[in-house]
């Protein structure tokens, strides 16, 4: 038994290197922080230069004390990432990279072993423990995912990222150990093929036939580059060298198709594409080639591009060269049900192929990224019942080999209703480590967030669900008048809401509970027609409580002064 503090006392130093990384420095502020509030102790950070070993340590990381204690941790097996938290005699070692690795590893002490959990950036819970102790640990982790990202446009506080082990760009501050980093995230091709070329070269864009596939032309305006022209590939080659050359310290640069669907039909485009049974082949020969210029030059560097929407299905013959990132898009299935067990998987429509197209994908690519939707993008306030398949999918997305996931989820500039604090949360701990308990992981958010109104949250939550029956789906742009938001749901909920009022500890949780309700006041509103005299005072109330909750858009893309006039007039 390690007894970290006794009656508000502690005997214990948390040790680290004299030339400790930033990170490493960083997680023993933290570790010192959370064990002085957990416990009311007073914690020490020694450099290990400065103390002699003692039995009653903390050692973070690689240092003269943990090569001392001589514990049989090999930190360079667990790479970037891993970690390994072991107890030896009383001395407690956390052991893992000076990049983020030993980082992780305080976070995953503090949370697995003494129950902190950082919910939102305004919500978390540490234990309070004036005797705090622990049995023996020996635990090894690795994260199955190099890229980690539970991604809501305004939610992206670095703390809430590195405590929870995420690790998306541009996410974690260099203290933190730094990012895996893009230069350019998606749709690049724009830039590095510019538009303003389709003056001089309109051969160097697409061309298109028209619906009788006839009378073929050179587009112009957002449409995508013609792949097969060599003088293409050599701008390309050369303004992806620019940018990388202006983004040193990135990882992965996106070279990645335009967002739209006016691939060239040129017959040289056209006669690869055919040849690989996908539009996905000429998109690959080219980014392959701009992998292969490169690689000398930036051997640390990915090139990363996209499957989505023409280029999803794989092709047949070209492989991605070592240095290539496919990310596949899952923009066209059904969010309600698991991707293995939905029955629109494998039938004729978006969906059909999606999980062919995932294990024909996995069986060519050395790094395979999944780049997968967790909102409803045209109606972000409605209830949208997807939590029950986000862990089976992270689960199915790594048994094929995927080795990161970008989880694109709400898109609004800051406050978001829903259930999205939640869904960030689950998303954030099973990136991390996709086998976790998931009910455990829910119940301990909504206890933590919702107090004493998280059991009616909890019944809410079961009852959204229990909408998804078998022939229910779930999509990304679900009108409110979707069927499965029925009457019964909204009129059940609403007393499940009237419930959770009551039992909220406070005006903090109670306000947390009234945004949630604003989820089904949205449906009601869009739904009431008319002519039903209580409408229009419906949608002012709605609108009114929108705005002090302070959430400013209803939808992605679009402010929420763009959308009240439509909500007023019944044209959503
Ligand atoms: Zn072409
Ligand atoms: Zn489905």
């Amino acid at each position: 038994m390690i007894c970290l503090a006794n009656n508000r006392k502690t005997d214990y130093t948390i040790v680290i290197s004299a030339s400790a990384s930033p990170s490493i420095s960083h997680a023993a502020h933290e570790l010192k922080r959370f064990l002085e509030e957990i416990t009311g102790a007073r914690y020490n950070i020694a450099l290990d230069c400065d103390l002699s070993p003692k039995a009653e340590e903390i050692i973070i990381g690689d240092n003269s004390h943990f090569r001392a204690l001589d514990c049989g941790i090999d930190i360079e097996s667990l790479g970037d990432e891993g970690l390994h938290i072991k107890t030896v005699g009383k001395t407690i070692v956390i052991a893992g990279s000076d990049k983020r690795g030993a980082m992780y590893g305080v976070y995953q002490l503090l949370d697995e072993f003494l129950g902190c959990k950082w919910l939102t950036e305004d919500c978390s819970v540490i234990p309070k423990r004036s005797n705090l102790c622990l049995g023996d640990i020996d635990f090894r982790f690795i994260p199955p995912l190099e890229f980690r990202d539970p991604y809501m446009l305004g939610y992206n506080d670095p703390d809430f990222y590195a405590r929870n082990r995420c690790n998306a760009s541009g996410r974690l501050t260099r203290a933190m150990g730094g990012s895996v980093k893009y230069a350019r995230f998606v749709h690049s091709l724009d830039e590095i093929i510019p538009r303003d070329l389709q003056e001089t070269h309109p051969e160097y864009f697409a061309l298109r036939y028209d619906e009788k596939g006839e009378n073929p032309k050179r587009v112009t305006g957002y449409v995508q580059p013609c792949l097969t022209n060599p003088e293409v590939l050599e701008i390309a080659k050369k303004n992806t060298r620019k940018i990388l050359e202006q983004n040193p310290d990135c990882h992965i640069i996106s070279v990645s198709q335009n967002d739209n669907q006016t691939f060239c039909q040129c017959d040289k485009c056209r006669e690869i594409d055919e040849y690989e049974g996908s539009h996905a082949g000429t998109l690959l020969y080219f980014v392959n080639a701009i992998a292969e210029d490169i690689e000398k030059d930036f051997p640390d560097v990915a090139v990363d591009t996209l499957a989505y929407q023409y280029t999803r299905r794989p092709p047949k013959h070209v492989v991605p060269r070592k240095n290539v990132i496919v990310r596949l898009c899952s923009i066209e299935c059904c969010f309600g049900h698991p991707l293995e067990s939905c029955s629109l998987s494998g039938t004729e429509g978006g969906q059909a192929s999606f999980t062919s197209d995932l294990v024909g994908w996995s069986k060519i690519s050395n790094r395979l990224h999944i780049w997968d939707y967790t909102a409803n993008f045209a109606h972000s306030l409605q209830p949208f019942p997807d939590f029950l398949v986000l862990q089976p999918n992270i689960q199915y997305f790594v048994r094929h080999g995927v080795t990161g996931i970008f989880e694109e989820g709400e898109n609004s500039p800051r406050e978001y209703g829903e259930l999205n604090p939640l869904r960030q949360y689950v998303l954030a701990k099973l990136l991390w480590d996709p086998d976790l308990d998931y009910d455990l992981l829910v119940d301990e958010f909504l206890n933590g967030y919702f107090k004493g109104a998280a059991p009616s949250i909890r019944r809410f939550y079961d009852l959204m669900h229990s909408l998804v029956t078998e022939d229910v789906h779930v999509h990304i742009y679900d009108s409110p008048r979707q069927p499965y938001l029925s009457k019964e749901f909204l009129d059940e909920s609403e007393k499940i809401f009237d419930q959770a009022e009551k039992t909220a500890d406070d005006d903090l949780i109670l306000r947390r509970v009234q945004k949630l309700r604003l989820s089904i006041r949205y449906v009601r509103a869009c739904i009431t027609p008319m002519e039903d005299p209580g409408r229009a005072a419906y949608v002012e109330s709605l609108i009114a409580d929108v705005r002090s909750h302070g959430i400013t858009a209803y939808c992605e893309w679009q402010t929420a002064e763009h959308t009240e006039p439509r909500l007023r007039e019944g044209k959503i």
